[in-house]
Protein backbone atom coordinates (compact mmCIF):
# COMPACT_ATOMS: atom_id res chain seq x y z
CA UNK A 1 0.00 0.00 0.00
CA UNK A 2 2.57 2.24 1.16
CA UNK A 3 4.48 1.25 -1.88
CA UNK A 4 1.41 2.38 -4.41
CA UNK A 5 1.33 5.50 -2.70
CA UNK A 6 4.93 6.44 -3.40
CA UNK A 7 4.42 5.63 -6.62
CA UNK A 8 1.24 7.29 -7.48
CA UNK A 9 2.87 10.47 -5.97
CA UNK A 10 5.88 10.46 -7.98
CA UNK A 11 3.88 10.23 -11.39
CA UNK A 12 1.46 13.45 -9.88
CA UNK A 13 4.15 15.34 -9.09
CA UNK A 14 5.56 15.52 -13.02
CA UNK A 15 1.98 16.12 -14.03
CA UNK A 16 1.21 18.74 -11.64
CA UNK A 17 4.75 20.52 -11.63
CA UNK A 18 4.10 20.86 -15.55
CA UNK A 19 0.72 22.17 -14.86
CA UNK A 20 1.81 24.53 -13.42
CA UNK A 21 4.87 25.88 -15.24
CA UNK A 22 7.56 24.45 -12.55
CA UNK A 23 10.58 23.71 -14.78
CA UNK A 24 11.50 20.43 -15.60
CA UNK A 25 15.11 21.14 -13.67
CA UNK A 26 13.33 22.56 -10.97
CA UNK A 27 11.19 19.64 -10.00
CA UNK A 28 11.36 19.31 -5.98
CA UNK A 29 12.92 15.88 -4.56
CA UNK A 30 9.92 14.35 -2.99
CA UNK A 31 10.30 12.56 0.27
CA UNK A 32 7.76 10.14 2.45
CA UNK A 33 10.07 9.07 5.30
CA UNK A 34 10.41 11.81 7.95
CA UNK A 35 13.93 10.30 8.76
CA UNK A 36 14.97 10.31 5.44
CA UNK A 37 13.57 13.30 4.42
CA UNK A 38 15.53 15.36 8.02
CA UNK A 39 18.92 13.42 7.31
CA UNK A 40 18.98 14.79 3.91
CA UNK A 41 17.84 17.92 4.87
CA UNK A 42 20.28 18.40 7.65
CA UNK A 43 22.93 17.29 4.72
CA UNK A 44 21.77 19.56 2.35
CA UNK A 45 22.37 22.46 4.91
CA UNK A 46 25.92 21.36 6.82
CA UNK A 47 26.88 21.22 2.85
CA UNK A 48 26.61 24.64 2.49
CA UNK A 49 28.78 25.41 6.00
CA UNK A 50 24.54 26.86 7.56
CA UNK A 51 24.38 26.57 11.33
CA UNK A 52 21.26 24.15 12.05
CA UNK A 53 18.66 25.80 14.19
CA UNK A 54 17.58 22.78 15.56
CA UNK A 55 13.91 23.74 17.26
CA UNK A 56 13.56 24.73 12.97
CA UNK A 57 14.64 21.19 11.77
CA UNK A 58 13.48 18.79 14.54
CA UNK A 59 12.71 15.40 13.29
CA UNK A 60 9.38 15.24 15.83
CA UNK A 61 8.23 18.86 14.14
CA UNK A 62 8.49 17.08 10.60
CA UNK A 63 6.80 13.43 12.30
CA UNK A 64 3.90 15.73 13.24
CA UNK A 65 3.19 17.50 10.10
CA UNK A 66 1.11 16.02 7.01
CA UNK A 67 3.25 17.37 4.52
CA UNK A 68 6.01 20.26 4.32
CA UNK A 69 7.74 21.84 0.96
CA UNK A 70 11.01 23.73 1.15
CA UNK A 71 13.22 25.84 -1.45
CA UNK A 72 15.46 27.29 1.03
CA UNK A 73 18.18 24.76 1.28
CA UNK A 74 16.88 22.70 -1.76
CA UNK A 75 13.91 21.82 -3.40
CA UNK A 76 11.91 19.52 -1.86
CA UNK A 77 8.11 18.70 -0.55
CA UNK A 78 7.83 16.01 2.10
CA UNK A 79 4.67 13.74 2.14
CA UNK A 80 4.14 12.18 5.64
CA UNK A 81 2.94 8.71 4.75
CA UNK A 82 3.54 7.20 8.44
CA UNK A 83 0.89 10.32 9.03
CA UNK A 84 -1.58 9.16 6.79
CA UNK A 85 -1.18 5.70 7.48
CA UNK A 86 -2.53 6.52 11.16
CA UNK A 87 -5.70 7.12 9.65
CA UNK A 88 -8.00 5.21 7.48
CA UNK A 89 -10.61 7.87 5.99
CA UNK A 90 -8.15 9.23 3.88
CA UNK A 91 -7.88 8.25 0.89
CA UNK A 92 -5.50 8.50 -2.47
CA UNK A 93 -7.27 12.01 -3.54
CA UNK A 94 -6.39 13.55 -0.24
CA UNK A 95 -2.56 12.85 -0.68
CA UNK A 96 -3.07 13.89 -4.42
CA UNK A 97 -4.45 17.00 -2.73
CA UNK A 98 -2.00 17.14 -0.10
CA UNK A 99 0.36 17.19 -3.10
CA UNK A 100 -0.80 20.07 -4.89
CA UNK A 101 -1.20 22.02 -1.37
CA UNK A 102 2.63 21.94 -1.27
CA UNK A 103 3.43 22.39 -5.09
CA UNK A 104 1.12 25.47 -4.68
CA UNK A 105 3.32 26.57 -2.10
CA UNK A 106 6.52 26.00 -3.94
CA UNK A 107 5.37 27.70 -7.42
CA UNK A 108 3.50 30.79 -5.66
CA UNK A 109 5.71 31.46 -3.02
CA UNK A 110 4.20 34.32 -1.93
CA UNK A 111 0.76 33.47 -1.47
CA UNK A 112 0.04 32.29 2.26
CA UNK A 113 -2.98 30.22 3.26
CA UNK A 114 -5.91 31.40 2.82
CA UNK A 115 -9.12 32.01 0.33
CA UNK A 116 -7.02 33.08 -3.02
CA UNK A 117 -4.30 29.87 -1.72
CA UNK A 118 -7.16 27.79 -1.46
CA UNK A 119 -8.70 28.34 -4.59
CA UNK A 120 -5.44 28.14 -6.62
CA UNK A 121 -5.46 24.24 -5.04
CA UNK A 122 -8.82 23.86 -6.73
CA UNK A 123 -8.49 25.48 -10.01
CA UNK A 124 -5.00 22.86 -10.38
CA UNK A 125 -6.73 19.84 -8.51
CA UNK A 126 -10.39 19.83 -10.01
CA UNK A 127 -10.21 21.90 -13.34
CA UNK A 128 -6.70 21.18 -14.15
CA UNK A 129 -5.61 24.84 -14.61
CA UNK A 130 -2.28 25.39 -16.05
CA UNK A 131 0.33 28.23 -15.59
CA UNK A 132 3.12 29.88 -17.37
CA UNK A 133 6.33 28.74 -17.05
CA UNK A 134 8.34 30.67 -14.59
CA UNK A 135 11.70 30.06 -12.77
CA UNK A 136 11.58 29.40 -9.03
CA UNK A 137 14.59 30.91 -6.80
CA UNK A 138 16.14 28.72 -4.49
CA UNK A 139 18.42 30.94 -1.60
CA UNK A 140 21.03 29.71 -0.16
CA UNK A 141 22.15 27.74 -3.41
CA UNK A 142 24.71 28.70 -5.88
CA UNK A 143 23.41 29.69 -9.08
CA UNK A 144 24.61 27.52 -12.07
ZN1 LIG B 1 0.41 24.83 3.56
Amino acid sequence: MIQDNTQLLKQYLIKYSKQIGILETEIPELYFNVQEFTTRLHESIDRRGIEIQQDTFDIDYFAGLFGYCGRRHGRYIFVNLDRYNDDNDLHHSDLRRLLVHELVHYRFPNLKHGTEFYCTIELIFSQGKKYPKVHIPCPNVPMI
